[in-house]
């Protein structure tokens, strides 16, 4: 059904088939004639051609698409010439199995669907779509012959039937590995996974052209959706920890290397999208640097994982942004011919050159015993993403002691409670001053959303801070305003617009060393540490209140 002429007017001037200026004349003239607006825009011959296709779709009961060029799949052009299609401006847009919908802007042209339809062999839908839409639409279809010729999965990857086969059997992971492994392998800029009418359409980007890399059906949208959030490792939509504008960095291992992805998960008014980029060129060192270091902290880190042995500690408040830190630092010490085994909480990278274990698995077959791990699987380099027990730490040192570079993640407050379970240990300090090569802690902080943050008049109280934090902080007080989250559109309701990990950072340099084995006790040897090669976050810190890009409380830790 038609909507009301008021309405109908209105929605012309939404989709721009109506000036402004236009729209005041109709009205003139209308108040002057005493007619309906619609009919004093037919009469004023204010209506463009496009509202006129839009009226008859409507009266005809056809759907008039404002269709988005780049939705449609590249692949579509084998199957219409493309003289054909220009000569009666034409444009396939999408197809389903044996049907192929065609988005005209006349819905009367009988003879040249039924040649399509003998042409193509498929039973034809219609839709009304403004002329310049099918232009553009050919355009992509039909670009110059510079352009990167469309693909398909199907020449080298998955068809459309193995992929739904696999999703509907639960790969949807496996779908999403293959088609980023095939999109990187094709010197793609990125990928976009977005419907399209009753499909679901992951899209190529090679410079100024799309290609169609996959489509399926709707339904399995989620769980791609869910699959690129599970490599990517940002928790699900239901999920408590959800993010407004989820956005990670994660690789993808394979024959030919490394490869970084940074993939986006957005609300679109269609539904949720995903967005990939590939980052090139990252195999040495941009994985570091993009976990959050800054540029001291990566220089050191990348010196001292070139040695070959020892233990690298992370620790952190929770298990976010752990196992991409510990992937970056495991990439930057391989070497090849290097035996990599990791016990991970869940498989969030696939590494077809490591032995990939499941922490949960790994207790089982081991009895918790990392030596017996170690025994077995002889590892050069073991990665453990979380160690529940500190404890194991000392196995974990002496399995470094005797030549294994470890790596492993274990969880707690601050650095502070860091290095207090790292000298606490009951391990000779000979020992741990000269197998630890590197103890850091990572926190994720929530930023602001600048848009919608309220100030708050009353200044955070000092009360917990430790005495060395204090001068600067009241000097933040004096000067800074003071923010809460609040909500609106932008940040979706949530106060906050992204996350930003903070690092702080000690390598066991020999000063560091000296400290450890120094007869001090436990307080004058913590202040020692930090006297020495200690890299903190505070500067970040501090830039961050004093920027009010973050609440008091989302960094009050750093000051304990
Ligand atoms: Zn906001």
């Amino acid at each position: 059904m038609p909507p009301p002429p008021g309405e109908l007017l209105e929605k012309f001037q939404k989709l721009g088939y109506i000036a402004a200026d236009d729209m005041r004349e109709i009205r003139n003239l209308a108040a002057a004639r005493g007619i309906p607006l619609l009919e004093a825009a037919m009469l004023g011959n204010l209506l463009q051609a496009d509202a006129r296709g839009w009226i008859l779709a409507e009266t005809l009961g056809i759907p008039f698409l404002e269709i988005d060029p780049a939705s449609v799949p590249a692949a579509l052009a084998d199957l219409l010439p493309e003289s054909m299609a220009r000569e009666n401006l034409i444009a396939p847009v999408s197809r389903e199995g044996d049907r192929l919908t065609v988005a005209s802007s006349d819905p009367f042209r009988h003879k040249v669907f039924s040649a399509v339809e003998e042409r193509t062999g498929l039973s034809l839908r219609i839709v009304v779509s403004p002329v310049r839409t099918i232009g553009r639409i050919l355009d992509r279809l039909y670009p110059s012959p510079e352009g990167v010729p469309p693909m398909d999965l199907a020449g080298g990857g998955i068809t459309r039937e193995e992929a739904e086969e696999w999703i509907s059997l639960g790969g949807g992971r496996r779908v999403a590995v293959e088609v980023l492994l095939h999109a990187a392998g094709r010197g793609l800029s990125g990928l976009r996974m977005y419907p399209v009418g009753q499909d679901a359409v992951i899209e190529g980007r090679g410079g100024e052209t799309a290609v169609l890399l996959l489509s399926c059906p709707l339904r399995c949208r989620e769980i791609l959706i869910d699959a690129f959030r599970g490599l990517a490792g940002v928790p699900g939509k239901g999920g408590a920890a959800a993010d407004p504008v989820a956005a990670a960095v994660f690789h993808l291992e394979s024959a030919s290397g490394v490869t970084a992805f940074r993939a986006s998960f957005v609300q679109a008014l269609s539904g949720p999208e995903v967005i990939v980029k590939v980052l090139t060129d990252q195999r040495s060192g941009i994985p570091l640097q993009s976990v959050g270091m800054n540029q001291a902290q990566f220089e050191i880190s990348q010196k001292v994982l070139r040695k070959e042995s020892g233990l690298y500690l992370i620790s952190s408040p929770g298990p976010e942004g752990v196992a991409t830190t510990l992937f970056a630092m495991l990439r930057e010490a391989y070497r090849p011919g290097r035996r990599v085994v990791t016990v991970e909480e869940q498989h969030r990278f696939r590494n077809e050159g490591y032995i990939q274990l499941e922490r949960r698995r790994a207790e089982e077959q081991f009895a918790r015993n990392w030596s017996r791990l170690a025994e077995s699987l002889d590892p050069d380099i073991l990665m453990i993403e979380h160690v529940p027990d500190p404890a194991d730490l000392l196995d974990l040192l002496h399995l470094a002691q005797a030549g294994k570079l470890v790596l492993c993640g274990i969880r707690r407050f601050n650095f502070d409670r860091t290095l207090r379970t790292l000298l606490t240990l009951e391990v000779d300090p000979f020992i741990l001053a000269n197998v630890m090569r590197l103890a850091m802690h990572q926190r994720l902080v929530k930023l602001l959303c600048i848009e919608c943050r309220r100030p708050v008049p009353a200044k955070p109280s000092l009360r917990s801070v430790a005495e060395r934090y204090r001068p600067d902080l009241e000097r933040i007080m004096d000067d800074a305003a003071f923010f809460l989250p609040s909500g609106c559109p932008k940040c979706q309701g949530t106060g906050y617009s992204g996350k930003m990990a903070l690092i702080e950072f000690l390598p066991f340099t020999p000063g560091v060393q000296n400290a450890v084995v120094s007869d001090a006790g436990l307080e004058e040897k913590l202040a020692h540490l930090l006297e020495e090669d200690y890299y903190p976050a505070l500067q970040t810190v501090h830039d961050l209140l004093r920027r009010g890009m973050v609440t008091y409380d989302e960094v009050q830790p750093f000051f304990r």
